[in-house]
């Protein structure tokens, strides 16, 4: 790849504690002061059900598309500092409330796969709070296997997933 080229990213955000509605506006923001990178479409703002262990508060989800000259890794350590900064506590159980979840769904059409990155992000295609916000900025998008966003987001139950109007 050419030094400089622009790739464009697909962020999932997601929170569901400490006013999740201001978690993700204020990673939006930080998403937009990312180095070498310009936001180039946000979805709206979505509340989703939780995922896996029921016994947390329902979640506050967007897609960002981002235009970036980091490799893959530069990103993901930029998106893990805006977690940190956000107060992100990782703890052991899997899919349990958080402050700040910000995951590459898509980089270009490269597929990844090493001890910390997995791209496509391996859950993408099942979860409706990624894919509606995703078709709502890129329907047109495929997947490196051919497989397009708006047709998988009109295929998926959309347990109750809500576009937020403000
Ligand atoms: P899930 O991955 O099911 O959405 P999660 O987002 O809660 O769960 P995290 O605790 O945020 O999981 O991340 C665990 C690890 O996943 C990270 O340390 C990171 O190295 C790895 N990872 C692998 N692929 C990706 C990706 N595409 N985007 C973000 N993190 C990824
Ligand atoms: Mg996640
Ligand atoms: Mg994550």
């Amino acid at each position: 790849m050419a030094i400089n080229s622009l790739t464009t990213a697909y962020i999932g955000v997601g929170s569901n504690l400490s006013d999740p509605i201001k978690q993700v506006n204020m990673a939006i923001t930080a998403l937009k002061t990312l180095a070498n990178s310009q936001v180039t479409a946000v979805s709206s703002i979505y509340g989703s059900k939780p995922m896996g262990p029921q016994d947390q508060p329902d979640y506050i989800n967007a897609v960002v598309e981002l235009q970036t000259s980091l490799m893959p890794l530069a990103l993901l350590d930029a998106l893990q500092a805006i977690e940190n900064k956000a107060g992100r506590v990782r703890k052991e159980n899997r899919w349990g409330a958080r402050i700040l979840d910000l995951d590459i769904l898509l980089f270009g059409q490269q597929v990844i796969d090493n001890e910390r990155l997995t791209i496509p992000h391996y859950g993408m295609k099942l979860r409706e709070f990624v894919l509606l916000p995703l078709a709502e900025i890129a329907p047109r998008l495929c997947l490196p296997d051919g497989d397009n966003i708006a047709t998988l987001a009109q295929n998926i139950p959309d347990n109750d997933l809500k576009k937020l109007i403000f």
